[in-house]
């Protein structure tokens, strides 16, 4: 499934042909939640030359986001790499950057951090962050999107895989997508155009084809979602450096907060895991709880 507004989707056939189609009824009560990047199977009617489709296959991932009433609503599905974009303005917010960082580990997808407005000055104390994402070996690349070759990077990076750009309002995704995707499917730009009652769609869910290969999602639900915090790793909640120290706390449901021998504060008092990220460990950690207990056990 490619493109999605409204009640009506479109779908590319292995012919590489897009056409409009309609959403499965509901089956037993619920309709089933078909977003971009789903592999679906369709059928014609013959008389009317309608295609419906008729079933969701299995995702090999997929990203949640919060629907701010403690619940998880999918947004994306088969992606293989999340890109979280930031840039010296809007000031960046690595708690956010983070959170994002854990709901790709947790959701078993790739990510990278992309700093997009490479013309600005970066302050200092963003490059350190910086430094300590690489530390962890999470890609970081540098782009610009005003200059023709300032996402030659992105580009490269996004060759044979599926992405989606998040980030904070104003960092530059529209823009990048912009300069990255190839809109040359018409027969989803005409549909687009139009919904059902014939009037212009601003809010559509979207697979790009990129230049140098590989596709972008965007949809509005994506771009500054909040990860679903109830799919995170009860153990690590997704920071990678206390997936790999946890196995040297005393206690194996160590939640590294105030546990006595814990391996993760210690390596903080070490200095060998960057402070900022331990911080931000322990705020995910008690939305990760307060959610839990209103939520009850599962
Ligand atoms: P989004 O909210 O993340 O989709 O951000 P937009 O793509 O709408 O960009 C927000 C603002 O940043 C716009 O005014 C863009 O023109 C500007 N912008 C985007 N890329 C760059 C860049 O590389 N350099 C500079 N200086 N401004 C940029
Ligand atoms: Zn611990």
């Amino acid at each position: 499934m490619i493109a999605a507004f409204g009640r009506s989707l479109i779908v590319r056939g292995s012919d590489g042909v897009s056409q409009r189609a309609r959403p499965p009824g509901r089956t037993r009560g619920r309709s089933l939640d078909i977003v971009c990047g789903d592999s679906v199977t369709c059928r014609r009617d013959a008389p009317t030359g309608e295609v419906h489709v008729t079933a969701l296959l299995p995702r090999a991932t997929v990203l949640y986001r919060s629907t701010g009433r403690g619940g998880a609503e999918s947004v994306a599905a088969n992606l293989d790499l999340l890109v979280v974009v930031l840039a010296p303005l809007p000031q960046p917010d690595f708690f956010i950057a983070d959170r994002y960082l854990c709901a790709a580990a947790c959701a078993g997808l790739q990510a990278q951090i992309v700093l997009n407005k490479q013309d600005l000055q970066t302050d200092p104390d963003i490059d350190v962050e910086l430094a300590a994402y690489v530390q962890l070996d999470y890609p970081v690349l540098r782009c610009e999107t005003r200059s023709p070759n300032g996402s030659a990077a992105l580009a490269a990076s996004l060759h044979g895989r599926t992405a989606t750009l998040v980030g904070q309002s104003g960092v530059g995704k529209s823009s990048l997508i912009a300069t990255l995707a190839i809109d040359a499917d018409e027969i989803v730009t005409a549909q687009l155009a139009r919904d059902d009652e014939g009037r212009h769609t601003t809010t559509a869910a979207r697979l790009y084809d990129c230049r140098g290969g590989g596709s972008l999602i965007d949809s509005p639900g994506v771009r500054d979602y909040a990860p679903a915090i109830d799919h995170l790793d009860p153990r690590s909640l997704g920071f990678l450096e206390v997936e790999a120290l946890a196995p040297g706390c005393k206690f194996q449901d160590c939640r590294h907060m105030s546990e006595p021998r814990c391996a993760v504060r210690a390596a903080v008092d070490a200095g060998t895991m960057h402070a900022r990220r331990y911080e931000s460990y322990r705020r995910l950690r008690r939305l990760y709880e307060e959610l839990g207990a209103v939520r009850g056990p599962r």
